[in-house]
């Protein structure tokens, strides 16, 4: 039996239940959060603000999807969920001018905050500060309030042992529904109480929120990119609701992951596209594992949004309290090595169980367009240039003039496409 450092005491998985108390190893104590140098987080986020990659990337975002609309089904479930979603985008966008109702008391509304959320089915919930080091360039200004209200919503257990599938997908679109209407009801409640609140969906979402959910102590940053939290792991969605309300900050917490993943590696390992890094480095002034997005996304396009890391990832499937005490009991991995955890299908290409990876052919990363529209149709024009000998058609300069005017009137469109991205920092 390993040497514990210290028990980690959280609310029970449903509104009501017991609290549970997680064990954390010794040898797997790291930091309260996730180890940062603060100074280097100032310095990038005023040097190079972070934007979002639905810009910086939005050639590969353009072929994904033109890619999934190419697949029946989800091209079907794709246009019922723009078609249910238009509406709480719209919804949450108001939120922030709407007047609260009566005069605010002054009272610390922390825990009612807490246990309003819990009822309304959330998940998780802690608050910290807005954070403009963790903002897109392009979203200043969109966050009225000074005050998060970090909230996750589980996404179902079944579907998503599925993954990657149609059933996988279609949970996965309405969970991000569920969550945002039931943040609508939360903002209203606050509200209510005499304070503004502002909800921002996950298809506005300002930055890496991420970041904000481990500041509030709901969970610590995965191996595979996800928040990891106490009960589902990365198996949640996450939404932010802005409040000038008084309120009380919640704290980091050291879960043990930041120091388990480099033991555990199952979503390492199990990655089909090889995108995940098994060694930590430090990145804008966190030291995390980084998501290689290039070996990612030609996977997530192909193969039904992918999200084989979530399906594998123990603490999604056991949680934390079932992994960290089989951890501090065997010194082994629940569940690594085995078909249940680890195995998935790829439509079209097969089974793949532990220690089996599928084989791609060599162009299917480097077909994938790279950089925002701008510079795509800019490397293809010079790309069509150059294989005719340096002949510059008018063709040529009517396509780049139509792609060059698609990017100048497509911000609304990026705005509303953000949701599946939200996950990434
Ligand atoms: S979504 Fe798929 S390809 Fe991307 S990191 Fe996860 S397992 Fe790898
Ligand atoms: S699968 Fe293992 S390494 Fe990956 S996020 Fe989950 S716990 Fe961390």
């Amino acid at each position: 039996m390993l040497k514990i450092s210290h028990e980690v005491v959280r609310p029970g998985r449903t509104y009501g239940d017991a609290e549970v108390s997680i064990p954390i190893p010794e040898e797997l104590a790291t930091v309260p959060g996730i180890p940062a140098n603060q100074r280097e987080v100032d310095w990038y986020a005023r040097e190079y603000p972070l934007e979002t990659m639905n810009i910086t990337e939005r050639a590969s975002r353009d072929w994904a999807n033109s890619l999934r609309d190419q697949h029946v089904e989800m091209r079907e479930i794709r246009k019922e969920h723009d078609k249910l979603n238009t509406n709480l985008i719209m919804a949450t966008r108001q939120s922030a001018d709407i007047e609260p109702t009566v005069e605010p008391t002054g009272e610390d509304i922390s825990q009612g905050i807490k246990d309003k959320a819990r009822e309304l089915g959330f998940l998780e919930v802690g608050i910290t500060a807005s954070d403009a080091h963790y903002e897109y360039q392009s979203k200043r200004g969109f966050n009225k309030y000074q005050h998060a209200v970090c909230l996750a919503y589980e996404q179902d257990f079944e579907p998503t042992q599925t993954i990657p599938s149609v059933d996988a997908e279609i949970v996965h679109s309405s969970t991000y529904r569920t969550q945002a209407a039931a943040a609508l009801e939360l903002a209203n409640w606050i509200r209510s109480n005499g304070y503004h609140s502002q909800v921002i969906h996950s298809s506005d979402a300002t930055g890496p929120i991420i970041a904000l959910f481990v500041k509030a102590g709901l969970g610590q940053l995965g191996a595979c990119g996800y928040l990891l939290t106490p009960h589902a792991g990365n198996r949640q969605r996450l939404l932010m609701v802005s409040t000038d309300a008084n309120v009380t900050y919640d704290k980091p917490v050291d879960y043990g992951i930041h120091a388990f993943c480099q033991v555990c590696q199952v979503c390492v390992n199990r990655c089909p596209g090889r995108a995940l890094m098994r060694d930590k480095i430090w990145w804008r002034g966190i030291e995390k594992n980084k998501l290689y997005f290039k070996r990612c996304r030609p996977v997530m396009a192909r193969y039904l949004g992918c999200g084989i890391c979530m399906k594998v990832c123990p603490v999604q499937k056991y949680g934390l309290k079932n992994t960290m005490e089989h951890y501090a009991a065997t010194g082994q991995v629940l569940g690594k090595g085995t078909h249940d955890l680890e195995g998935y299908e790829l439509e079209g290409k097969g089974y793949f169980g532990p220690g089996e990876l599928p084989v791609f052919e060599s162009d299917f990363f480097s077909s994938m367009p790279h950089g925002n529209v701008d510079e795509w149709a800019f490397d293809r024009f010079k790309a069509k240039a150059k294989s005719g000998g340096g002949k510059i058609t008018d063709d040529m300069l009517d396509e780049l003039k139509e792609e060059v005017n698609r990017s100048l009137g497509l911000t609304g469109d990026v705005l509303a496409m953000m949701a599946e991205d939200q996950d990434y920092i």
